[in-house]
């Protein structure tokens, strides 16, 4: 996997402060995409372990509330075998620690995968031009849910994370 920046103390991306993995790569090509220098699934750089350490030192700050993977898509096919792995020793290390992770697919399609077990918050669906609303928090179109994933998996149904 590959990654264009790591953001830190950030208050847009989830609850808390934050910090934020900007992963490489995303097939949805939505229209009006704030970010498609992250498409290309070869940009940027590869998330070694230099990277995942400097993620591991801000996660082990006390005010810090989690990390948030974004991107691009941490979804994307090529980067998901990665990103199982990166979020399993996350949990393993900081399991008091949130994990947000914004994609372009939809929860119907995805809350099998077991990434999921290490999903605290899901933002899922593409952005939708027509449904843009810049009055919604962490999502930028009416049409994506801010999902709170282990309630929607023990209830067997939706559940949204309230602010
Ligand atoms: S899913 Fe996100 S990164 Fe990918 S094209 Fe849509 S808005 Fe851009």
């Amino acid at each position: 996997m590959r990654y264009h920046n790591i953001t830190k103390d950030d208050m847009l991306n989830g609850d808390g402060l934050r910090v934020v993995l900007w992963v490489s790569g995303c097939s949805h090509c939505c229209k009006g995409c704030h970010n498609p220098i992250t498409w290309d699934p070869n940009g940027g750089l590869a998330f070694d372990g230099e990277a995942k350490e400097e993620i591991f030192a801000e996660l082990a700050k006390d005010y810090i509330s989690g990390i948030t993977l974004s991107g691009g898509d941490p979804l994307y096919f090529g980067n998901r075998s990665d990103v199982l792995r990166f979020v399993r020793e996350l949990k393993g290390k900081f399991p008091e620690k949130t994990v947000w992770l914004y994609t372009g697919f939809v929860w119907e399609t995805i809350s099998g995968l077991e990434i999921m077990d290490y999903i605290d918050v899901l933002v899922d669906g593409e952005f939708q031009e027509g449904q843009k609303n810049t009055q919604l928090y962490w999502r930028g179109s009416a049409n994506q849910r801010v999902i709170n994933v282990p309630a929607s998996r023990a209830e067997g149904k939706l559940v949204l994370h309230c602010r």
